[in-house]
């Protein structure tokens, strides 16, 4: 019924909150998008993630290749299953994702760590397309990161490359994961929210401290500076180590791009990388596909597409 009657690849992302699924073509261009509240259980995100491929594939008289798949948590991307989950997940730690995905559609399937997805996608179809030497930052209600290097995902022997969020040096709050003074502690919007408190200011959602600083309130003002410089040297230690030429930003605190950018790029004017070249800074431009769309770009490579 449409000029995307055919082929189509499936990008499903499952976060804690929400699953959204996105249908693309093989040059990733989307022609349908759902989104399902995360039911509790494994096998309930995976039926709800495939009807909505059911539905949305109906709905365009296509067949689907092939599922890709960004999960938050630790992942083995190999064995397509979920190793390690946050307590906000039910019954998902363990988890054969993959398996369970092709035993409902019988299409491959392909699991990613959702940040590796992102940045995935971003440099597939998004913000940095076609960059060799990208490290991805997403600001959420944690931090997550991911490296891409020499023109791959780079992921490490543990699958932990890139986790910037707990890397050490930013002060001495405590972290989600226990320890203290980690990135996420001032760059995460939760904890962002805590800070601002802390500074005497009101019970705020991000969003909501982000509209008082660019209102002018100084404190508002004062937590997203702290936070952009904190990316700023996080970007610093990473571009030392790797030598990386571009990053992508994304997650929900990157909405304030106009309170964050301006402290990253003063952070990196006090220190420049050792190249002496600029590190580019972009802000996602696939939002909230951009999980899905780098899951979708797995199959297309695994399948050939
Ligand atoms: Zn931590």
């Amino acid at each position: 019924m449409t000029a995307a009657a055919g082929r189509l690849i499936a990008g499903v992302d499952i976060g804690g909150t929400a699953i959204q699924v996105v249908l693309c073509t093989t040059e990733l261009d989307i022609v349908a998008r759902a989104t399902v509240a995360t039911p509790r259980g494994g096998d309930a995100m995976i039926d709800a993630a495939v009807g909505l491929i059911g539905e949305l594939a109906a709905a365009q008289g296509a067949v689907v290749a092939g599922v890709g798949v960004g999960a938050a948590g630790v992942v083995d991307a190999d064995a397509g299953q979920i190793l390690v989950a946050s307590d906000t997940f039910v019954d998902w730690a363990g988890f054969r994702v993959t398996a369970a995905i092709s035993a409902r559609l019988g299409v491959p399937a392909f699991l990613e760590n959702d940040v590796n997805a992102f940045l995935t996608g971003e440099i597939a179809a998004g913000a940095i397309r076609g960059e060799a030497d990208a490290v991805a930052i997403m600001l959420g209600t944690g931090v997550g990161g991911a490296l891409w290097l020499g023109g791959r995902l780079f992921d490490g022997p543990h699958g932990a490359a890139g986790e910037i969020g707990h890397m050490p040096g930013f002060g001495d709050a405590l972290c989600s994961c226990g320890r203290h003074g980690h990135l996420e502690t001032v760059a995460a919007g939760r904890q962002l929210e805590l800070r601002y408190r802390e500074a005497g200011g009101a019970e705020l959602r991000t969003a909501e401290i982000a509209q008082r600083a660019a209102a002018g309130e100084a404190d508002a003002a004062g937590v997203f500076r702290t936070a952009g410089r904190a990316v700023g040297q996080a970007i610093s230690v990473v571009s030392a180590l790797v030598d990386v030429t571009t990053v992508v930003i994304g997650g929900g605190v990157s909405q304030a791009w106009d309170l964050l950018e301006p402290a990253i790029a003063e952070y990196l004017a006090d220190e420049p990388p050792v190249s002496g070249l600029p590190i580019r800074i972009a802000r996602s431009t696939l939002g909230k596909d951009a999980v899905a769309v780098g899951a979708a770009s797995r199959v297309r490579r695994e399948l050939g597409l």
